[in-house]
Formats: C-alpha cells, structure tokens, sequence
C-alpha cells in the first residue's frame, strides 16, 4: 500500500510505502500536546519506504526524557506529521495529516494507558498497555 499526506498550509507532503505494520492509539502524556488531549492516532509504516515529497519538516526532541521520540512537524503551520522512536524501523504517521485518513483502519492497540485521561475512550476489545508492547 501507499499513502500520502502532508500538513495543513501544504508546504510539506510525504509518501510512505509497505504496510501498515501498526496501527494504534497513544494515549502518552506527550502526545496529549499534539493530539488537542484525545489519543493520538498512530500508523507506523516501514521507515525505508517513507521520504519527504515537498519541502522539509522540523524536528524537535525532549532532552530531558530517557529515549526521547524526534517529532518532526511542519515550521510553518505547526503541523505534526510524524514522530520516530528510537530502535524502532518505523514512521509513525500521524493518521490526520493523510490525505485519506479513511486509510487508517482503526487502532488495533492502544498503547501508554498509564497517562490515559477519564475522557479518553479505548474501542472494546483491543489490547491495552501501560506502556508500549515489548
Ligand atoms: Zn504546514
Ligand atoms: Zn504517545
């Protein structure tokens, strides 16, 4: 499968190929900044097939946490496109910044309930981890 998507003003676009090798909801503290609070729709596709279309994200790393994710966003419009973990082959897509966010088919996990507020809702049925799957 590919998808494409980008941020919204439009000055960076991307492409990812392969398949979808996960597809979760994050419920982290740190992804409640980005997200708006609800969980943040995450598909994780194989970094080797994703690149950069159009112009170029920024990235951003807390240096205060162990094994900080890079957060690479749009330095125009502030979009977060996409986030990387570290020792993990993957990018993490940010499911509203497709194109076709109906590409997403649903989060299949969720993952960092540990930070998980009373108004977030996990769909019945999907495994949950406190923190993420090992
Ligand atoms: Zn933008
Ligand atoms: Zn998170």
């Amino acid at each position: 499968m590919s998808v494409e998507g980008g941020c919204y003003c439009g000055a960076v676009r991307y492409k990812a190929e392969g398949d979808a090798l996960f597809q979760g909801q994050c419920h982290c503290r740190e992804c409640q900044y980005i997200s708006g609070g609800a969980p943040n729709m995450v598909m994780g596709m194989p970094e080797g097939g994703f690149e950069y279309t159009k112009g170029s994200a920024k990235a951003f790393k807390r240096s205060d946490l162990d094994n900080p994710v890079t957060r690479e966003f749009c330095a125009e419009c502030g979009t977060h496109l996409v986030s990387r973990a570290p020792g993990l082959p993957l990018a993490l897509l940010k499911v509203g910044t497709l194109d076709d966010p109906g590409d997403f088919k649903g989060p299949q996990m969720a993952i960092f309930t540990c930070d998980r507020q009373p108004f977030h809702q996990i769909p019945e049925g999907i495994p949950t981890f406190e923190r993420g799957p090992s």
